[in-house]
C-alpha cells in the first residue's frame, strides 16, 4: 500500500468511496463535521494496513548466532495487537505470544513484535494470522520449534451479530518440539499464563 503523497490519484479515488459511504448511511458528507472525514479515513486506513507494504524477511532475516551455546526457550509475552477482521474491516485487538527454540541462529526480541505487527496490519483472520506469524519464524531462522498464541476480542462479535462483547477468541499454532514435547509445551503454556488476571 502506497502512502497517500506517494498516490494522490488512488486516495482521491478512496475518498470519494468514503463520501459515497457516508451519503449510504443517511448522512450529508458536505456539513462541516464530515468535510474533512475522507480524508482523515483515508489516512487512518493507510495506518491500520501498512503491513502491506512491510516484509517479514527484512525483520528476520538478520539473525545472530553468537549467544554462547543458548538453547532454550526465547519467549516474548502480552504483545499489543490490533488487526482488521478481513469479513467486516472492523477490529480485532488483543495480545499475542510468541516463542522459539533456537537451533544455532536468534533473532533480535523486537523483530518477533515486528513481524505480529506486520501480519496484524493487514486484513485478517485470527487464525490466518497466527499461523502467519508462526510460518514465517519457522522459515527464517528454522529453530527446533515455534509457538504461536492470539487471544482477541473481535469488534464484529462485539457490537454486531452475535453481541458478545466479553468473549475471547484464542487460536494457537506450535511446530516441532512444542508439539512433540509434552514438558516443552506445557512450560510454554505455564509461562504465558503469568499476569493473565487482566
Ligand atoms: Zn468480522
Amino acid at each position: 500500500m502506497q502512502s497517500p503523497e506517494q498516490n494522490p490519484e488512488a486516495m482521491k479515488a478512496a475518498m470519494a468511496h468514503v463520501r459515497a459511504l457516508l451519503s449510504f448511511i443517511g448522512e450529508d458528507p458536505d456539513r462541516e463535521g464530515l468535510l474533512d472525514t475522507p480524508k482523515r479515513v483515508v489516512k487512518a486506513m493507510h495506518e491500520h494496513f501498512r503491513g502491506y507494504s512491510m516484509d517479514p524477511a527484512e525483520s528476520l532475516g538478520r539473525t545472530f548466532k553468537e549467544v554462547d551455546g543458548y538453547d532454550q526457550m526465547v519467549l516474548l509475552t502480552d504483545i499489543d495487537l490490533q488487526s482488521h477482521c478481513e469479513h467486516h474491516m472492523v477490529p480485532f485487538v488483543g495480545k499475542a505470544h510468541v516463542a522459539y527454540i533456537p537451533d544455532g541462529k536468534v533473532v533480535g526480541l523486537s523483530k518477533l513484535a515486528k513481524v505480529v505487527e506486520i501480519y496484524s496490519k493487514r486484513l485478517q483472520v485470527q487464525e490466518k494470522l497466527t499461523a502467519q506469524i508462526a510460518n514465517a519464524i519457522q522459515e527464517h531462522l528454522q529453530p527446533l520449534g515455534v509457538a504461536v498464541v492470539i487471544q482477541a476480542r473481535h469488534f464484529c462479535m462485539c457490537y454486531r451479530g452475535v453481541h458478545q462483547p466479553r468473549a475471547w477468541t484464542t487460536t494457537s499454532r506450535l511446530t516441532g518440539v512444542f508439539l512433540e514435547n509434552l514438558a516443552t509445551r506445557e512450560e510454554f503454556l505455564r509461562l504465558i499464563a503469568i499476569g493473565r488476571n487482566d
